[in-house]
């Protein structure tokens, strides 16, 4: 089944709800680490978060939720591009992992932990320059925070619910839209009262629900009193920016004197992408082959 993120808006456009749950994605993010529970579970909200926002904000680059811990997490990021291709990872401090632990004694022991929201335009954009917005990592939840990055920021009421284990992750959102002047559908008082409602009944959700439940049930067993408008599901793919030619031009940009030294040691290079874990192994003969295409390439004799 293909991971999607399903949209939708209450009739009066008051309110629009956006529903994604990941599988096979949230698997392909961990395929090459073997991230403790907790971590994984902090790590499975990030992603689901991050593609709640990235479909939500009018944006064409990538949207990053990073999160900067001064414990055992040093860092967690995980970015949306606008096709709705993902990836994440984090990086652990040398300590020992506590067994059980949640975003504040993870993330933020000593109270210095950051949230930052990223805007990267893509890369071809004039005068490229991402924005940051950085909001304290307050509350128990990624939720918590992220609600508070959405009214300081973009002035939007938000409301958010997420939830992951090492199989799956998933996430609800909730935004009230602006009622905008003489087209709009219904009045300021109708409009705060469709959305204490749908906030109220997705208050109901549990963690386990949001986790469990098929997209189309949980959302029709949460506003089967509501008439919504739906909108066309969209896929959602794990993507790392790693290739093997990427690997190779950084060990020519090393050096064959460098590179040669780590065949001696080693007998072989092994390079995990720092990003998604995935392995680039070389053996003796590709490490040595990489330079002498170089040689002939630049005497350019084979074509
Ligand atoms: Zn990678």
């Amino acid at each position: 089944m293909t991971d999607v993120i399903k949209k939708y808006l209450f009739e009066d456009r008051s309110v629009r709800i956006e529903s994604v749950h990941l599988t096979d994605t949230w698997l392909a993010a961990q395929a090459h680490h073997d991230y403790p529970r907790a971590v994984a579970s902090l790590l499975g909200e990030l992603v689901a978060a991050a593609v709640l926002l990235a479909t939500n904000l009018k944006f064409d680059g990538s949207l990053l939720l990073q999160i900067q811990g001064d414990g055992a997490i040093a860092l967690m990021v995980a970015e949306c591009r606008a096709d709705l291709s993902v990836r994440a990872t984090v990086k652990l401090r040398d300590q020992p992992l506590p067994d059980s632990g949640d975003l504040q004694t993870l993330l933020n022991p000593h109270g210095g932990a950051r949230f930052i929201v990223v805007l990267d335009p893509p890369r071809n954009t004039p005068g490229r320059q991402a924005y940051q917005g950085i909001v304290p990592l307050e509350g128990d939840r990624i939720s918590e925070a992220l609600e508070q990055y959405m009214i300081r920021s973009e002035q939007l009421h938000t409301k958010i619910w997420l939830s992951a284990d090492r199989q799956k992750c998933a996430g609800l959102l909730l935004q009230k839209m602006p009622i905008t002047g003489g087209n709009a559908l219904t009045s300021e008082a109708a409009a705060e009262q469709s959305w204490e409602r749908a906030t109220a009944l997705s208050n109901t959700l549990t963690s386990q629900e949001l986790l469990e439940t098929q997209q189309d049930t949980m959302i029709h067993r949460l506003f089967w009193e509501e008439t919504l408008l739906g909108f066309e599901a969209q896929p959602i793919t794990w993507k790392c920016s790693c290739t093997r030619e990427r690997v190779i031009d950084m060990l020519k940009m090393l050096g064959q004197t460098e590179v040669d030294d780590i065949l001696t040691e080693q007998g072989k290079i092994e390079v995990a992408c720092e990003f998604c874990g995935k392995p680039y192994l070389f053996d003796a003969i590709d490490a040595t082959s990489l330079f002498q295409a170089v040689t002939v390439a630049d005497n350019k004799t084979l074509h």
